[in-house]
C-alpha cells in the first residue's frame, strides 16, 4: 500500500458470507499487505489505493477444492494444470488427492506446487507408485507395494504440503487382497499424524478367479478401520461400494454410525456424481463436510487433448464439464441452503487440513484468499453421468478470485458455461 493509504484493495458493497464466523452482511472487505485487514459497512474512498465494486456479488473466503488431481506430466494423461482447476476456476487452494507418493513428491514439491499460484498441497498416496495413470493398473496397489515407514517418513518431512494420506477401498482390490492395503494406509496416517481419505465405489474390475466381494461387507468391514477425522470420500457414486446399500437401496447403517463416531464425508465429484444417490443420501440426515470436484484429465476435456477413448472402461471416464463451483450448484439444487454449502469449500476443508486459522474464513489477519462469485438467478439445466437432469434456480458462477490479496483473473477452459434449462 501507499503511504497515505490504510489499504491496498477494497472490494466494495458484496454480500460477505463468512460461515467460520457466522457473518452475512452486506459491505467492505479490506486488504493490506496480502491479509485480510477489516470488513466494514463502509471504508471511506480515500482509505486504499484500490477499490473494486463488487455490490450484487458474493463475497467469500478462498475456496478449497479437497479433491484435485494435478500432477501434471507425472501421473500421465490423469493430472491437469494446477491453475486451471484452481484460481482460474475461481478456486484458492488445491489438494492433489493421492496424485504424489513418497518416490515422486519431491517433483511435486519443484515442478506443481513451488511454481503455482494456487496454493498447492496433497494427501499423499499410501502406494509407492502414487496416483499413475489414475490408477489404471491394479498391480501396483496390492500390499507389497506400500512401504509404510518410508511413507510416513517422506510424510513428516514434509509436513507442510502432505496434509493426509490417500486410499482405496473398493471391490477390485478386495477380490485380490482384501483390506491388507487400508491397514497399511492407516498405519501410515497415524504415523504421520493425519487424516485417511478413502476412496469408496469400484474403480479396478474384480480380480480372474478372484473371491467376489459384496459391497455391503466390505464397508461394514472397513469402518472399524478408521478413526474420527478420517473421510469416506464418494457418498454420491453411482458405482456400487458406497453409502447406498445394494441390499436395501437405502444408506447402509453402518454409514450413519460411522458419521456419530466423527468420520467425516467429502463429495469427491469426478463422474462418481449422481442425483439420485445424492437425493436418497441427503434425504437420509447426512450433509457432506467438504465438497471436492476431482476433476481429472479422463474426465474433462483438457486444452489440447481429449478425454482419452482408450480409458472408457475405466469407471472414472466421464466427459460432462465441470468444476468446484458447478458442483455448489448442484448441492444448492438439491436443496443444501447456501451458507452450508460455502463451508463445503470454506470453513469445513480448512478444518480438515489443519489450517483452520490461516484459509478458509475471513478474519482480520487472515492470508486475504477471497472468491468473488455470482449467484445468477433463472432456470439451468444440470445433468449427471446416469443422464439424469435436473433444474437448478441458481448457478455459482466464480467472478475472479484473490490469492494472498493479488486479483487473479477466472478464464479457465474447463468452467462448463451455464445452460438455460429451456435451451
Ligand atoms: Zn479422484
Amino acid at each position: 500500500m501507499s503511504a497515505q493509504h490504510s489499504f491496498d484493495l477494497v472490494l466494495r458493497g458484496g454480500r460477505i458470507i463468512d460461515p467460520a464466523n457466522g457473518v452475512d452482511a452486506v459491505g467492505d472487505l479490506a486488504i493490506a499487505d496480502g491479509r485480510i485487514a477489516a470488513l466494514a459497512p463502509r471504508v471511506p474512498d480515500g482509505a486504499a489505493d484500490r477499490i473494486i465494486d463488487v455490490s450484487g456479488k458474493l463475497v467469500v473466503p478462498g475456496l478449497i477444492d479437497t479433491h484435485a488431481h494435478v500432477f501434471e506430466h507425472v501421473t500421465g494423461r490423469f493430472g491437469l494444470n494446477p491453475d486451471m482447476v484452481g484460481v482460474r476456476s475461481g478456486v484458492s487452494t488445491l489438494v492433489d488427492q493421492g496424485g504424489p507418493s513418497l518416490m515422486t513428491l519431491p517433483a511435486f514439491r519443484r515442478f506443481i506446487a513451488e511454481p503455482a499460484r494456487s496454493r498447492t498441497l496433497c494427501f499423499l498416496s499410501a502406494y509407492l507408485v502414487g496416483g499413475l495413470e489414475g490408477h489404471y493398473y491394479p498391480q501396483l496397489y496390492r500390499p507389497d507395494c506400500v512401504d509404510v515407514d518410508a511413507t510416513i517418513r517422506a510424510g513428516l518431512a514434509n509436513r507442510d504440503l502432505v496434509r493426509g494420506i490417500k486410499a482405496h477401498c473398493e471391490m477390485g482390490g478386495a477380490s485380490r487382497w482384501g483390506l491388507e492395503v487400508m491397514k497399511l494406509a492407516k498405519r501410515i496416517a497415524a504415523g504421520i499424524g493425519v487424516p485417511l481419505y478413502v476412496h469408496l465405489g469400484r474403480l479396478w474390475p474384480d480380480a480372474e478367479g478372484g473371491r467376489a466381494v459384496d459391497p455391503d461387507l466390505l464397508v461394514e468391514e472397513l469402518i472399524p478401520i478408521l478413526e474420527p477425522g478420517d473421510i469416506l470420500a464418494h457418498p454420491f457414486t453411482r458405482h456400487p461400494g458406497g453409502f447406498i446399500s445394494t441390499r436395501t437401496g437405502e444408506v447402509h447403517p453402518v454409514i450413519h454410525r460411522a458419521l456419530e463416531r466423527g468420520l467425516t464425508v467429502d463429495v469427491g465429484h469426478g463422474s462418481h456424481f449422481s442425483f439420485e444417490m445424492a437425493r436418497r443420501t441427503l434425504a437420509a440426515g447426512i450433509r457432506p463436510h467438504t465438497l471436492g470436484a476431482d476433476l481429472h484429465g479422463y474426465n474433462v476435456k483438457a486444452p489440447g487433448g481429449d478425454a482419452d477413448p482408450d480409458r472408457a472402461g475405466n469407471p472414472f471416464f466421464g466427459v460432462a464439464p465441470f468444476s468446484l463451483t458447478h458442483a455448489m450448484t448442484e448441492l444448492l439444487a438439491l436443496g443444501v441452503p447456501l451458507a452450508e454449502v460455502l463451508a463445503t469449500v470454506t470453513a469445513n476443508p480448512a478444518r480438515m487440513l489443519g489450517m483452520a486459522g490461516e484459509i478458509g474464513a475471513l478474519a482480520p489477519g487472515m492470508v486475504a484468499d477471497v472468491a468473488v462469485l455470482d449467484l445468477r438467478p433463472g432456470a439451468w439445466r444440470l445433468s449427471d453421468n446416469s443422464g439424469e437432469t435436473v433444474e437448478a434456480a441458481h448457478m455459482v458462477v466464480p467472478e475472479f478470485s484473490l490469492r494472498a490479496g493479488v486479483p487473479v483473473a477466472v478464464d479457465s477452459p474447463l468452467l462448463p458455461a451455464p445452460v438455460p434449462a429451456a435451451a
